[in-house]
C-alpha cells in the first residue's frame, strides 16, 4: 500500500442484492467498508441495486402488477359485481410507475450506505493483488487497499448466435421491460422464469406470445406435477408454449422478424414484431482480477467457492450470481450476510437446501426443498399430501381457485422434505414452508398448528393434514411413494 492509498477492512465489488447487503452487514459489524459499482442508468447516472433493482426483480414485478390489474378489470372484475364500462391502459404510465419504484428503491440504498458510513465508489474495480484494487471510471484511476475483498459482480443475460440483440426488436430482459408500446406479436426464447414472467406481462396487455423452449420438459426445475398444472393454466391464458423447440435463426425483414426454429425435429417458421431472449444468465467474471491471482473457476465457469463463499485465494470471497447455486437475489443477499459475519470473526453458515424459488406468474408458483422427481431419483420414501385451492373458502371468495399446495414428508420420520405451491400468493405462503423446514418440522407439527380462518394459509395446513390422509375440507387419501 502506498501512503496516499485508502485502506478498508472490506471492499465489496458490486452493489446488487448480494453486494449491497454484504456491504451493509460488514459496516454494521464495525468493519470499514467500501462498495464499488459501475452501474449507470440510460441518462448516465450511477445507480446502486444492480440487476435486481434496476432491470430485474423489482421492475418486472411492477409491470406484472400493472398488467394483472388491467387483466382483472378487463376480464374478471364483473364476476365480483364490479362493473367497469370501459377499460383501457397507458403503457407510459405503467413505465413511469415502474421507473419511480426503481428510483425510490435505489435511492433508498444510497441512504442506507450513508447511514452505515459505507464508502461508495463509482467505477469499475480490478483486483490487482489479494489486497489491492484499481478503480477506473469517469475519474482518474485510483488504487485502494483492502484486507478482504468480496466479488459480487452478478450476471448478464446469456447470448445466442441465432438471436443477436438489435435495438428494441430482439431484446433481452432489460429491453423487454422497457417497451413503450404493446407489440402485436412476441416470440420469447426460453420458457424459464424470465420468459414466463415477461411473456405474461405483454400477453396480459394484448400481445400474442409464442414461447420457444429447447427442453422437452416444461419448467424442469419445478416439481413436475406442479409444472404440468402451470403449463395447462398458461395455455388456457393464451401463452403458446412450444417445447422441444430450438431457435435456428431470426432475421428482420420489412419491420417483421422472420423466425426459423426446429420443433421436435420439424422445421417451423413464424413471424413476430419483437423477440425476447431469455435463455439464462452468465456470471460477470470478465476482467475482474489479474490472472496472476489464479482465482479458480468451477466446471460451469462460475467462481469456485466453498460453503463459506471463500475462493481459493485467502481473503477473497465471491457471492451471488458469480458462484454456484440458483441465481436468486435472496440467495446472494444471504451469502453476503454470511461472508460479512465470517470476516468479522463470527460463526456463520447458510442452509443451501432451503432456498425458496418463486415464479411470479398468475397463478404464482413457489417451492422449497425437494421435488417428487428428486426424491424418487434418490430413492427416498415419502408421503405426499395435497390440498386444492378450489376447496379453500378464502380462495373462493377471492376468485382465485386454481392450484394447490403439496407437501412431501419423509415416510419414516414425517419430516417435511419439500413444499410446492401453485396458486394465489404462493410467493408469500412459501415462507411458512421455509420456516417449518428450517425448524425441522414434521407434517404432523404443521397439521397441529392453528391457522386463521378464512385464509389462504389454511391450504398449507390442510396439505399437512393430507399427508396422513386426514384433510378436512377435501377427500384426501394417504399417498405413499
Ligand atoms: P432460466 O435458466 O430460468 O431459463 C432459460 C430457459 O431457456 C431454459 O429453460 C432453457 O432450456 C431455455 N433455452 C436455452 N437456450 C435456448 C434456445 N436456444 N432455444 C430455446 N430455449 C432455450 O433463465 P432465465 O429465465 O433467463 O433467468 C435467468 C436467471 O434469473 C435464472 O437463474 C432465474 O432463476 C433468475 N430469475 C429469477 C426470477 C425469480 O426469482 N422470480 C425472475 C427472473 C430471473
Amino acid at each position: 500500500m502506498t501512503e496516499s492509498e485508502e485502506e478498508f477492512d472490506v471492499v465489496v465489488i458490486g452493489a446488487g442484492p448480494a453486494g449491497y447487503v454484504a456491504a451493509i452487514r460488514c459496516a454494521q459489524l464495525g468493519l470499514s467498508t467500501a462498495c464499488v459499482d459501475d452501474w449507470q442508468d440510460e441518462q448516465g447516472n450511477a445507480r446502486l441495486g444492480g440487476t435486481c433493482l434496476n432491470v430485474g426483480c423489482i421492475p418486472s414485478k411492477a409491470l406484472l402488477e400493472s398488467s394483472e390489474k388491467f387483466e382483472e378489470c378487463k376480464h374478471s372484475v364483473s364476476e365480483y359485481g364490479v362493473l367497469i364500462n370501459e377499460v383501457s391502459f397507458d403503457v407510459a404510465t405503467m413505465q413511469a410507475r415502474k421507473n419511480n419504484i426503481v428510483k425510490e428503491l435505489t435511492s433508498g440504498i444510497e441512504q442506507l450506505f450513508k447511514a452505515n458510513k459505507i464508502t461508495r465508489i463509482t467505477g469499475r474495480a480490478f483486483i490487482q493483488t489479494a489486497n489491492q484494487l484499481e478503480i477506473s471510471g469517469s475519474q482518474d484511476k485510483q488504487n485502494i487497499a483492502a484486507k478482504h475483498i468480496i466479488i459480487a459482480t452478478g450476471s448478464s443475460p446469456a447470448a445466442i448466435e441465432s438471436a443477436v440483440l438489435t435495438d428494441n426488436v430482439i431484446v433481452d430482459s432489460s429491453g423487454a421491460l422497457a417497451f413503450e408500446e404493446v407489440p402485436e406479436k412476441i416470440c420469447v426464447v426460453g420458457a424459464g422464469v424470465i420468459g414466463l414472467e415477461l411473456g405474461s406481462v405483454w400477453r396480459r396487455l394484448g400481445s400474442e406470445v409464442v414461447v420457444l423452449e429447447a427442453q422437452q420438459e416444461f419448467l424442469g426445475i419445478a416439481d413436475q406435477q406442479i409444472a404440468r398444472e402451470a403449463q395447462r393454466q398458461f395455455k388456457k391464458q393464451g401463452l403458446d408454449i412450444r417445447l422441444n423447440a430450438r431457435l435456428i435463426s431470426s432475421e428482420l425483414k420489412n419491420d417483421k422478424l422472420e423466425i426459423h426454429f426446429k420443433e421436435a425435429e420439424k422445421e417451423q417458421q413464424l413471424s413476430a414484431d419483437k423477440m425476447i431472449v431469455a435463455v439464462g444468465r452468465t456470471p460477470n467474471i470478465d476482467k475482474i482480477w489479474d490472472p496472476s491471482l489464479e482465482i479458480l473457476l468451477d466446471e460451469r465457469g462460475f467462481i469456485n467457492v466453498n460453503q463459506q463463499c471463500e475462493t481459493n485465494v485467502p481473503g477473497i470471497y465471491a457471492i451471488g450470481d458469480v458462484v454456484r447455486g440458483p441465481m436468486l437475489a435472496h440467495k446472494g443477499s444471504e451469502e453476503g450476510m454470511m461472508v460479512a459475519g465470517l470476516i468479522a470473526g463470527n460463526h456463520c453458515a447458510l442452509n443451501y437446501d432451503l432456498i425458496p424459488s418463486v415464479v411470479y406468474t398468475d397463478p404464482e408458483i413457489a417451492w422449497v426443498g425437494k421435488t417428487e422427481q428428486q426424491l424418487k431419483a434418490s430413492g427416498i420414501r415419502y408421503n405426499a399430501g395435497a390440498f386444492p385451492f378450489a376447496a379453500s373458502g378464502r380462495a373462493k371468495a377471492m376468485g382465485k381457485t386454481s392450484g394447490q399446495v403439496k407437501i412431501l414428508a419423509d415416510a419414516e420420520s414425517d419430516r417435511i422434505l419439500g413444499v410446492h405451491i401453485i396458486g394465489p400468493q404462493a410467493s408469500e405462503l412459501i415462507a411458512q414452508a421455509v420456516i417449518s423446514m428450517e425448524l425441522s418440522a414434521s407434517s404432523e407439527d404443521l397439521a397441529m398448528m392453528i391457522f386463521a380462518h378464512p385464509s389462504l394459509s389454511e391450504a398449507v395446513h390442510e396439505a399437512a393434514l393430507a399427508v396422513s390422509g386426514s384433510a378436512i375440507h377435501a377427500v384426501s387419501r394417504k399417498r405413499k411413494n
